[in-house]
């Protein structure tokens, strides 16, 4: 189950607010003596999504002081937790520790929220305004003990929590994973022999790596790649009926099983509709794209011309992945794959800590405001980013926001945080 972790001072009600969370069924599921003594792990569940609340409530403070221990905590977080709720006291404000541990808490790698317990009456709202000061976005007034707030603050954990928990080793365990794809013909299996033609690049092993007998594993560029589902351009599997709808669950099997899907397109004929099927087919399962034209050696220049334009009607939605004009035939520029897919690798791993896509949403939004809906202009409370590969962003609003303002705000973040060669998606919810 993924992991959200509670994290803050002691006495702002971490423990009431994890007692609202779990519902009081205080089951505890993992309490190892000796070695995590002060972290305990509840089950929860809600609006059937069930996770895991690490509360760091009983952490006593080490000889070293508490802002130390704290510090640890907060560490600790953000290597094992899918979310971090960080709390604080509206009725105190920012404390030094407070303000240490956000300067952790802003390079964290899983989404942090901000809550601002103790907001028993509306009184206090000009209190959680400061805290904003903390530099992780908006924070999120709520009494742990009179349970207001509470609902709304589930209801944002579970939209930002992944369905997963992090594994480190699902990816970054062995070689990343490439899939070769494109309409037959157009020159996958040519150019997986032009990249594994030297025999000394094909590895037959990797240290901790099972290795599934249809993948290849290649070093290029200094590092070992693992080619998914290779077996199927090797050896050629035709079916006298039905053998497109067999390439093509072929094609979306590979797609899952890879990191990165280099598509290929035969550059020396029009773009077919199948090829834009195939980009589709990526797009929506959320990988890192790169588009290799290949045969590069048969364009001419008024092919060059007419290519052009059909890229311009075809792709512009994905302007985003990188093309690479290649030949299996001769070689070209296929050494230039490499690169271009660490890149769209670089992307498709990328997060961006909380406080600075606050600040960048922040500006963002004064600079150019969401279009007026029924003569209200919807609030964008906060962002943060749920999850990676691809990078998935959820933002945060008092209202419905038109497709063209999201578009609009997905083009502002590739323009400020690159994402170059992978998809990013924008989700948003609407809080009452
Ligand atoms: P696959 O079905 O995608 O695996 O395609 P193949 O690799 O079998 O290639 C199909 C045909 O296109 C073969 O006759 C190849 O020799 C040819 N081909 C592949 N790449 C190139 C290229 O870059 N230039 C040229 N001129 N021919 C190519």
């Amino acid at each position: 189950l993924p992991v959200l972790a509670v994290v803050g001072r002691p006495n702002v009600g971490k423990s009431t607010l994890v007692n609202r969370i779990i519902g009081r069924r205080e089951a505890v599921v993992e309490d190892v003596p000796g070695v995590t003594r002060d972290r305990i792990s509840y089950e929860a569940e809600w609006n059937t999504k069930r996770f895991m609340v690490q509360d760091t409530g009983g952490w006593e403070p080490t000889a070293k002081g508490l802002q130390q221990s704290i510090t640890r905590q907060a560490e600790h977080a953000m290597r094992t937790a899918d979310a971090i709720l960080v709390v604080v006291d509206a009725t105190v404000g920012s404390t030094t520790t407070d303000e240490a541990v956000a300067r952790i808490l802003r390079r964290s790698k899983a989404p942090v929220i901000l809550v601002a317990n103790k907001v028993d009456n509306a009184k206090l709202d000009s209190d959680v305004a400061e805290l904003w000061n903390l530099g992780l976005g908006e924070p999120f007034p709520i009494s742990a003990t009179h349970g207001r707030g509470t609902a709304d603050l589930l209801d944002t954990v579970i939209g930002i929590l992944p369905e997963k928990p992090r594994d480190p080793n699902q990816f970054t365990g062995g070689p990343r994973r490439i899939a070769l794809v494109g309409k037959p013909n157009v020159g996958k299996s040519s150019l997986l022999n032009k990249l594994t033609g030297d025999e000394r690049s094909v590895v037959h092993d990797v240290a901790g790596t099972t290795v599934d007998p249809v993948d290849s594993l290649v070093e290029l560029g200094g590092k070992v790649w693992r080619f998914v589902d290779t077996a199927g351009l090797r050896k050629r599997v035709i079916t006298a009926s039905g053998a497109e709808y067999y390439a093509s669950l072929r094609t979306r099997s590979a797609i899952e099983s890879a990191e990165v899907v280099v598509v290929l397109i035969d550059s020396s004929q029009p773009i077919t509709e199948q090829d834009l099927r195939i980009i589709t087919m990526v797009e929506e399962t959320g990988r890192a794209m790169v588009i290799a034209f290949n045969k590069w050696d048969l364009v001419d220049e008024d092919r060059r011309l007419q290519l052009d334009k059909e890229i311009d009607r075809d792709l512009v939605r994905i302007q985003w992945a990188q093309r690479v004009n290649i030949s299996a035939h001769t070689g070209r520029a296929v050494q230039k794959l490499v690169p271009v897919m660490d890149t769209a690798l670089n992307s498709w791993d990328t997060r961006v800590p909380t406080g600075r896509l606050n600040t960048w949403l922040r500006e963002t939004i004064s600079a150019t405001p969401p279009p007026m809906r029924g003569g209200r202009l919807p609030r964008v409370l906060f962002a943060t980013q749920a999850t990676t590969r691809p990078p998935t962003f959820v933002l945060f609003t008092t209202g419905f926001l038109e497709a063209g303002y999201r578009r609009f705000l997905e083009r502002k973040l590739r323009e400020s945080f690159g994402f170059e060669g992978s998809p990013v998606r924008v989700n948003v919810r609407v809080r009452e």
